[in-house]
């Protein structure tokens, strides 16, 4: 079914226009999406408690709640599960992936190095480009923002894709040192239309309002130029300008009907248990729990989907929207919002030469393989993150013939609520280690369920001892770190990466990535 759509007038009134319903295909047609434009906006650290925790949603996104969600698909239940930062949320909502990397800069000041901090999978700017054939200088798919260091989404440091299939970028507020005076969201909106959707008309642009995220570090009392109001006006605001560039895209004559809006924050914010929205980074309920809108020409009007959905569907989702495909997002398209047919990977062996060997046969994904051999060499023992069942699942299969053949997979991860990724493995004698990250909804410490529980990542290990012929349960080894008090001054944080080897006959080293909020300065 397809509709015609049509802004209103004012922000917190009833619709003026509504939604026209015109006849879909002939049945049984596949339906193509109508949206050639995509505009993501990103409300920088817009916690949930100001947003949509709650049905009805809060009044300071009366704007999105009552003028932009009758046109809308809402997701209730939308999750960052990685780090609850501006550049690791950016990158992952951009890549597809959990990227769990550290807030970095890409200027420090003029004594410093010029760090950047770039995902090592492609961004879907350099998707988008690569399947089109643009470059950055073509103005097709643009970054305009709000936090100058969000160049480091531009592209990735896979090289396969990289910096000629990455995205332009426009930076407004341009950085400055004068942190406290930079021109506000107001602006860089100004910025986004009279300079960048106005002029050019690019087909996909990702647009980062700041304010939210930079009043409400400072109504810290340990900043004494912001205060709570300051924090709460710009949430105002950025939902102001949500809704008035949704008007704009309906008055204008390329974007009109063709053009798919989707509003979503990078992280949220500190619950009150755990320090308030002062700052963020870490895996309380406040910084992970956020929200998704989407409106446009392929999504349906006046629906909140309720189901967990994770910010990692933002990248395929855009993709199914904008024809392109992206091998190594980890997300799945957010079909709900998508009414169309979406493309499948099937029938293809993805480059493998005549002589290789398909290991897995499935119509989802297998991915994020490793591989380890008995130390004659004719064992092989892979695992792999397989997504055939709905989520995705560490799986392990065996090759006892040189890898000639492969008997049947073994899933490791069973027990897993959420999610399971970045299995690693090694082998000693008969003893077969594997350890990854899975995702359980969060508990308290007798392991029962808390009211407002968030998704945490555990590392997990499982051990063979008959050289992969059956497997022991799994075991949790270490969570990632909750948030407690003084949470400025205590870190939590995600563990991430594991990697698992052997140190002669007795000791199994793990090392992990850390990830963490310690927060020590006011901003
Ligand atoms: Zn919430
Ligand atoms: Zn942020
Ligand atoms: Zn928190």
């Amino acid at each position: 079914m397809k509709k015609l759509i049509a802004g209103g007038t004012v922000c917190a009134g009833a619709l003026v226009v509504a939604a026209i319903l015109v006849p879909a295909g002939i049945h049984g047609e596949p339906q193509s999406p109508d949206t050639e434009n995509v505009i993501v906006v990103v409300i920088d650290g817009l916690r949930c408690y100001e947003a949509f925790h709650d049905s009805p949603a809060s009044d300071y996104v009366r704007c999105m709640r009552d003028s932009l969600d009758p046109y809308a698909t809402r997701y209730q239940n939308f999750w960052n599960n990685g780090v609850t930062q501006t550049l690791g949320g950016h990158l992952t909502l951009g890549t597809g992936t959990w990227q769990l990397m550290p807030n970095s800069l890409t200027y420090f000041g003029p004594d410093e190095d010029t760090v950047s901090t770039q995902p090592d999978k492609p961004t879907l700017f350099e998707y988008y480009n690569k399947a089109k054939g643009y470059g950055p200088s073509d103005n097709k798919a643009v970054y305009v923002g709000g936090k100058s260091w969000n160049d480091t989404l531009m592209c990735s440091v896979d090289p396969e894709y990289g910096r000629s299939d990455g995205g332009k970028v426009v930076i407004f507020p341009p950085h400055t040192e004068d942190w406290e005076n930079v021109p506000g969201d107001t602006a860089t909106y100004r910025v986004l239309i009279n300079s960048v959707l106005g002029p050019h008309h690019p087909n996909l642009v990702l647009v980062n309002f700041k304010d939210v995220d930079k009043w409400g570090h400072k109504a810290d009392t340990l900043d004494t130029t912001g205060t709570d109001d300051d924090y709460y006006r710009a949430i105002e605001v950025a939902n102001s300008l949500v809704w008035e560039l949704w008007k704009w895209i309906q008055g204008d004559a390329t974007y009109a009907g063709k053009t798919t809006l989707i509003v979503t924050t990078d992280h949220g914010r500190h619950d009150d248990q755990h320090g308030g929205f002062w700052h963020h980074g870490g895996i309380c309920h406040g910084c992970r729990h956020t929200f998704l809108i989407a409106a446009g020409p392929d999504t349906p009007s006046n629906t909140v989907v309720t189901r967990c959905a994770f910010q990692i569907d933002i990248c395929p989702t855009v993709g199914e929207l904008l024809g392109f495909w992206y091998p190594h997002a980890r997300g799945s398209a957010l079909s709900e919002m998508l009414d169309f047919d979406l493309s499948h990977q099937t029938g293809t062996n993805y480059g493998a030469g005549s002589g290789d060997v398909r290991v897995t046969s499935t119509d989802s994904i297998s991915v994020s393989p490793q591989i380890a051999s008995s130390s004659t060499g004719d064992t092989l023992h892979v695992v792999y993150v397989d997504k055939s069942a709905g989520k995705c699942e560490v799986k392990y299969k065996r090759s006892t013939n040189l890898g000639t053949s492969w008997g049947p997979d073994s899933t490791l991860s069973t027990g897993d609520e959420l999610d399971s990724q970045l299995p690693s493995v090694c082998v000693l004698g008969d003893t077969v280690d594997v350890v990854w990250m899975g995702c359980n909804w969060h508990t308290d410490p007798t392991g029962a369920p808390l009211p407002d529980s968030v998704p945490r990542w555990y590392l997990y290990h499982c051990r063979s001892t008959n050289a992969g012929g059956s497997w022991g349960t799994r075991r949790a080894i270490q969570g990632s770190k909750y948030e407690q008090s003084p949470v400025r001054d205590k870190p939590s944080w995600s563990i991430w990466d594991p990697s698992v080897s052997r140190y002669g006959s007795s000791v199994v080293g793990i090392s992990v990535c850390c990830t963490g909020s310690r927060r020590t300065r006011t901003r």
